[in-house]
């Protein structure tokens, strides 16, 4: 999963600070790499690095970037590598000087590569899809702009709309993609299903509007922009340099199928994707699984609901307000630990989590506990936090996931590990509750977590849901497919390195 943020700011005005703030509100969408990209008129500005946005950008380096339209990308790597070289925004300056920041997974992006190596005479310099999805734009761009007369002349919506309308035909997975022509505009384009949310706002700057895009709509709070709208599945929306906006449909109408882990863990609480905000839809996570419990399992004596910290709080809460028990908590953070470093010598995971978290014995002693996760992927936290529970006094451990057992990969986006390294991988809820080491497991049903991302049905919505039920929207995957992206899987896996949380 990545970040993305655009802005087309005032005619005249250095826009890259407002594009670092809004960086800083989307750094939990990708802690790997970090990179602006500005434009003038004529010319652009980048700068690009791995590490977190505080520490990829100095006071010197947002003085550089000039201009009044720029991209913001923050990366969290998924099969591909996490060399520098793969930070974004990307750049190529034929045709026109074209900057891409994307969020999302092809799913096609080896024969992309082969296709734009054969029939568009690109090269791909690096593993990344996205590189693949710039030189795609690239090329589709120069197609559809040189066949009409004088290019340079020429370059303008309906042009960047075919563009679009071919990429869509070449591109299968997901993609939220913001694009930038050099002192031309800014493009935003949304995936055919709307898999990863894309959101645009505005504002009054002088009397005119500034346009502002972002993954999430919590950067267009923290800016102070106003929420004009979701991109749509399949739609392009332009900002031209001076504000001049225009929009079309450039795919066959699709099905709206937005990924339902943004509203498990990987989103904002405070965001509002395509109308649902998460918040709510995690409120509602936590209200289903506690009634759910009250009709299985009304003979369990729950003294007390300890969430586990950050992701697993709002859910838990509901849930405690549910079953009518306490709410306390019983872990504490250290919240300065990003991600943890596995030095030589010490043996991995298990003390990761040790690290980060520890436990208020007062809370746990003698009480018979409900803690509660958003998830389960390998099982190590839980099984770790289970342990910590039971050292700091705990009578009986009762573990409850808000999101049904992962058992496939994630395909568009979002980090996760090999099949066999998923605790529910091939085990009964029985096996696993007996590997984490507690005394009662239970995990959310799917059907009551769409219903609760639809807020109890209020909202329509059909999610993917392809980590649960192996169901990929976007279609093309098959098992060697799957295999194919295990055995990419490096160890520099963000997911291998960080301790869960
Ligand atoms: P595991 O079961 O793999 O040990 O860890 C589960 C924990 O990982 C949960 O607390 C959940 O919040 C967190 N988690 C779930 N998905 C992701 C992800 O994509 N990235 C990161 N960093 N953590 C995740
Ligand atoms: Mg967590």
């Amino acid at each position: 999963m990545c970040g993305i943020i655009g802005l087309v700011g005032l005619e005249g005005t250095r826009i890259s600070p407002t594009l670092y703030d809004g960086l800083l509100v989307l750094q939990h969408r990708g802690q790997d790499a970090a990179g602006i990209l500005t434009s003038t008129e004529s010319r652009v500005f980048h700068r690009r690095a791995n590490g977190l946005v505080r520490d990829v950008f100095q006071m010197k380096h947002i003085e550089l970037l000039q201009g009044s339209m720029g991209l913001g990308h923050v990366r969290y790597p998924t099969a591909g590598g996490s060399s520098a070289a793969e930070a974004q925004p990307f750049y190529t300056n034929s045709p026109f000087g074209l900057s891409i920041a994307h969020n999302g997974n092809l799913t096609n992006s080896e024969e992309l590569i082969n296709d734009l190596h054969r029939k568009d005479h690109r090269r791909i310099n690096t593993d990344s899809d996205s590189e693949a999805l710039l030189n795609l734009l690239a090329a589709e761009l120069q197609r559809v702009a040189s066949g009409r007369k004088g290019i340079s002349e020429s370059l303008d919506e309906d042009t960047v709309f075919q563009a679009i309308e071919r990429l869509h035909e070449r591109a299968v997975g997901s993609y939220s993609l913001l694009a930038m022509i050099t002192g031309w505009g800014l493009i935003a384009v949304r995936d055919i299903h709307g898999i990863r949310p894309l959101c645009m706002g505005s504002r009054y700057n002088d009397g005119q509007k500034e346009y502002l895009f972002a993954s999430e709509s919590v950067a267009l709070d923290v800016l102070e922009f106003q929420m004009e709208r979701d991109i749509e599945p399949g739609e392009a929306v332009i900002v031209r340099s001076n504000g001049k906006v225009s929009s079309r449909m450039c795919a066959p109408a699709a099905e709206h199928r937005p990924c339902i882990f943004e509203h498990v863990y990987f989103s904002r609480p405070d965001s509002t994707i395509d109308g649902i905000s998460v918040h709510e839809a995690r409120l509602e996570m936590g209200r289903v699984l506690g009634q759910r419990i009250l009709e299985e399992r009304p003979d369990l004596q729950i003294d007390v609901v300890v969430p586990v910290p950050d992701s697993g709080r709002i859910a838990a809460l509901e849930l405690a307000t549910t079953l009518g028990v306490q709410y306390r908590e019983g872990f504490v953070k250290n919240r300065y630990i990003g991600r943890t470093f596995i030095m030589p010598g010490q043996s991995v995971r298990k003390d990761s989590v040790r690290k980060k978290l520890n436990t208020i014995s007062n809370e746990f002693n003698g009480k018979n506990v409900l803690i509660v996760d958003d998830s389960i992927v390998r099982g190590n936290t839980s099984k770790r936090i289970v342990q910590m529970a039971r050292s700091a006094g705990a009578e009986k451990v009762f573990f409850a996931s808000c999101a049904p057992p992962v058992i496939h990969p994630n395909v568009y986006g979002i980090d996760m590990p090999a099949r066999h390294e998923y605790i529910a991988y091939n085990r009964s809820i029985d096996e696993i509750r007996s590997e984490i080491g507690a005394d009662w497991l239970i995990y959310q049903n799917l059907e009551d977590l769409v219903s609760a991302c639809t807020l109890g049905g209020n909202q329509k919505m059909t999610f993917d849901c392809s980590c649960f039920n192996g169901e990929y929207v976007a279609g093309n995957i098959d098992s060697a497919y799957l295999e194919k992206l295990e055995s990419k899987r490096k160890d520099g896996s963000k997911y291998r390195q960080q301790a869960m949380t």
